[in-house]
């Protein structure tokens, strides 16, 4: 499985903004991007122009590895976003909400999207009911997530229910903390869709 290998932290340096790819890490003062904040390399503190297309760029490799998802899977949902009606840029963002890993991530089940990748390709996660093993699976409305029957006894799963307890969930979710499991109650707005990306930026970049 093609995989990003450059370092979680360069990737937010390199961005110029925290993209919060190491859990729990990020909100302590480990933090790299909070003790340097400029881009990574020999230069990274030099003052550049940066051009219209370069400005595209980021955006679109931003969105990128906050999704954790590579190029061609990327333009692949791009393509469907475009078939959709509607913007192409909300609903490029509302696909990538809808990726069963993101789900997972935003039920609090795991503190990242690349531990939720994880607890779904190793067959922990259901959905209504049934196993699912592709992190890439998109939800729908109605659907419901849960921590598999069998993976809840395993060490990793102890002590989930009290800690999704104390979690808040975004509204298009509804979490049931007791029974480990969350229903996606419809596709999130906009507003609600907190990573900092100009997704109108990466549609006209694919327009070019
Ligand atoms: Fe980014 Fe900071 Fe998290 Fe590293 S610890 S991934 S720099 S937000």
């Amino acid at each position: 499985m093609a995989r990003y290998t450059e370092a979680d932290c360069r990737m937010c340096r390199r961005e110029g903004c925290k993209l919060f790819l190491k859990g729990d890490r990020c909100y302590t003062k480990k933090c790299a991007f909070d003790i340097r904040s400029y881009a990574p390399g020999q230069h990274g503190q030099d003052r550049k122009k940066v051009s219209e297309y370069g400005q595209q760029l980021r955006e679109k490799q931003k969105a990128k590895r906050i999704y954790g998802i590579l190029e061609r899977q990327f333009h692949k949902i791009f393509v469907k976003a475009e078939r959709q009606p509607g913007m192409t840029g909300l609903n490029l963002l509302i696909l990538l909400e809808r990726r069963l890993d993101n789900v997972v991530y935003r039920l609090g089940f795991v503190s990242s999207r690349s531990l939720a990748r994880q607890l779904v390709t190793h067959g922990h996660v259901a959905v209504n009911g049934k196993r699912v093993d592709i992190p890439s699976a998109y939800v729908k409305a109605g659907d419901v997530i849960t921590i598999m029957e069998a993976s809840r006894k395993k060490e990793c799963f102890k002590g989930l229910a009290e800690t999704l307890a104390a979690k808040t969930v975004p509204a298009w979710l509804v979490l049931d903390a007791q029974n480990m499991s969350g229903k996606v109650d419809r596709f999130p707005t906009r507003e609600e869709i907190d990573v900092p990306v100009a997704e109108q930026s990466i549609v006209e970049l694919y327009s070019k």
